[in-house]
């Protein structure tokens, strides 16, 4: 029936997604402990990047433990997993995202690396953070912007390593780790979501002199 546009699959689809992500942020923007007063400062920030499997995790925490000053390792894969299992409203989307290999909606893992900095800073009062495996993408990269544009982006780290050493190193985890995207099916869809969207804007940032 012309103009009975109310009734379309798809727009009530994209109206209920939209509503839950609203929905979702106005969680997250609620911090789960005692509010605190004090507002984080303007921090220091490392980006840690390279493909699945480069060893991001493993050289943030030696980096973490011997760099002097305090640093904190944040990993968004970490952030992305633990917030899958509190069962969030979106916590099918996150899941069906890792699954495929593919890339979470930059804003909720934005929102999620600045709740981890405050808990950080209101506990340690730590200021230094290492993000490991951000950012991902131009998407990534324009949400941080967005939201934490304050922070001094001091340098990004980025790990090389050839494609068959970091399949074979994402097999040999994939039986211990537990983790669903450990098999050889998704690693493959993650290097293509690495080659298409996080090589490009690691190159950006290699030529910007970041
Ligand atoms: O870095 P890690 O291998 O732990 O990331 C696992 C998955 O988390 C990625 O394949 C992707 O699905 C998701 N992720 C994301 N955005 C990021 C970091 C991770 O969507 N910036
Ligand atoms: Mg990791």
């Amino acid at each position: 029936m012309p103009g009975d546009y109310t009734r379309c699959p798809f727009s009530i689809g994209l109206f209920l997604s939209s509503a839950a992500l609203v929905t979702y942020l106005t969680r997250l923007d609620k911090p789960k402990s005692k509010p605190s007063s004090v507002v984080l400062p303007d921090c220091q920030v490392v980006f840690v990047v390279g493909g699945p499997g480069a060893g991001k995790g493993t050289q943030c925490t030696l980096l973490e433990e011997r760099l002097p000053g305090g640093w904190k390792h944040l990993s968004a894969g970490d952030l992305l997993r633990a917030e899958r299992q509190s069962g969030g409203e979106l916590g099918d989307i996150i899941n069906k995202k890792i699954a495929n290999g593919e890339l979470v909606p930059s804003s909720i893992t934005v929102k999620l690396l600045e709740n981890a900095m405050n808990a950080a800073y209101h506990q340690n009062q730590t200021t230094n953070f290492l993000i490991d495996g951000f950012p991902r993408s131009f998407e990534n990269m324009d949400a941080w912007k967005e939201a934490m544009q304050r922070h001094t982006i001091k340098f990004m780290l980025n790990f090389e390593c050839p494609e068959e050493v970091l399949v074979g190193r994402l097999l040999e985890r994939g039986q211990s780790s537990g983790r669903s995207d450990d098999n050889i099916e998704v690693i493959r869809k993650r290097f293509h979501t690495h080659q298409q969207e996080s090589l490009p804007v690691i190159e950006r940032c290699a030529k910007q002199g970041v």
